[in-house]
């Protein structure tokens, strides 16, 4: 596509075949190249095209990494080798006596980096439920230089008000943080509703075929950029250009994908609702949950992870993962395959646990990511593990 092509702003369906992937200069391939070399000739020392060294700089990366911008409406993306490094990145921004102030309910890795790396370094952290803005107020400390969010949050779906929290984060000074890695772009551009930094686990939607570890932050402040990509440098988190191309391939599809998804999660979460077998399904599509109109209010589509508590306890939730035949029994979410996990066991085994107790993470909950089958296909599979 050619930059002029069009006059007006593109929808995000386009940004996701088109940016940052003119055709290449000088043999036209339509699709990106995968450039592997890890250096630059230079025409003399210190003159080169703009690529030195890959960690660097790389023209694959580079391509993703305009692409990722384009997608969540920023000015910057920076792609890493893992969501957790382009966490880590962000987080050796902070000095030691700074304070971060997390969402309660956060991927269990995330939780285990604040806890068992960032602790240590002499960097603090406070979780909130932070569906309520008074507890957030009342959890800020002057020390606070950084606000974290999932929304949804992992596993238990809650969602939490972004543009409030940004509004909250603007007034103590603090640079807000949304992993916006259940919801994509597609569904919610956090960016604009006030966050500084969106932060994703590439290896779920964005790549989208479990087949890619990667991680990315999108920001529009330009001096938050600058140390951040000198960071992605000096620190070395960055993906190979294979996964780059991988990814960039991925997004392509990132709209279409997420919106089938959507839409099959919304059937098999109704139709979960009124199985005997299931105790209560947390889904922020149906109307019984807590956080159902915000929500409506904050994304286009509820997404298309369900969480589900089953009658039976672990026995009960064991015996369900065991016997599906379609759904695979295993960590991670949102690729085009359908899986299903025991946060408790798996994702969330890093939580201890009288925390994951506070949060409801019991030992029938399941969570569900639905994929590209047919629906009526994985209903038939959850229906005959549900006995
Ligand atoms: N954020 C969320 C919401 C996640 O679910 C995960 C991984 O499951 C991560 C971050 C970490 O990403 P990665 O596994 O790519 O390091």
């Amino acid at each position: 596509m050619r930059p002029e092509a069009s006059s007006r702003p593109l929808a995000i369906d386009t940004l996701a075949v088109h940016a940052g992937q003119p055709p290449d200069p000088v043999s036209g391939a339509v699709m990106t190249p995968i450039v592997l070399s890890s250096t630059f000739a230079q025409d003399g020392p210190g003159n080169h095209k703009g690529f030195e060294y890959s960690r660097s700089g790389n023209p694959t990366r580079q391509a993703l990494e305009a692409c990722l911008a384009a997608l969540e409406g920023g000015a910057h993306g920076l792609a890493f080798s893992s969501g957790l490094a382009a966490t880590t990145t962000i987080l050796h921004t902070l000095r030691p006596g700074d304070h971060i102030l997390s969402g309660d309910d956060v991927y269990g890795g995330t939780f285990r980096l604040f806890d068992k790396v960032m602790k240590p370094l002499g960097i603090e952290y406070t979780m909130v439920d932070m569906r309520s803005p008074d507890a957030v107020r009342g959890a800020l400390r002057p020390s606070t230089k950084l606000v974290w969010l999932e929304t949804p949050s992992n596993p238990m779906l809650k969602i939490f008000d972004i543009a409030k929290m940004a509004e909250i984060a603007a007034a103590a000074r603090a640079v807000l943080v949304v992993d916006n890695t259940f919801a994509t772009p597609i569904l919610q551009r956090p960016l604009s509703l006030g966050a500084t930094i969106v932060v994703h686990s590439m290896t779920k939607y964005l790549n989208g075929h479990s087949d890619v570890v990667g991680g990315a932050l999108v920001t529009s402040d330009e001096a938050l950029r600058e140390r951040l990509a000198f960071y992605q440098n000096a620190m070395g988190g960055v993906p190979g250009p294979f996964d780059c191309y991988m990814v960039l391939r991925g997004l392509k599809t990132l709209g279409v994908r997420v919106r089938q998804q959507c839409a099959s999660a919304a059937i098999l979460a109704e139709k979960l609702s009124s199985h005997p077998k299931v105790k209560r399904v947390i889904y922020p599509g149906l109307p019984s949950h807590q956080d159902h109109a915000l929500a409506a209010q904050q994304m286009k589509a509820p997404g298309a992870m369900i969480s589900a508590e089953l009658h039976g306890g672990l026995e009960g939730s064991a015996a369900f993962l065991k016997r599906l035949g379609i759904f695979a029994c295993a960590e991670s979410l949102g690729g085009v395959e359908s899986l299903a996990e025991h946060p408790a066991i798996m994702t969330h085994a890093s939580v201890p646990e009288d925390a994951r107790r506070v949060l409801g993470i019991s030992d029938g909950l399941v969570r569900l990511s639905v994929g590209l089958e047919d629906v009526a296909d994985l209903w038939s599979d959850i229906e005959q593990a549900l006995v």
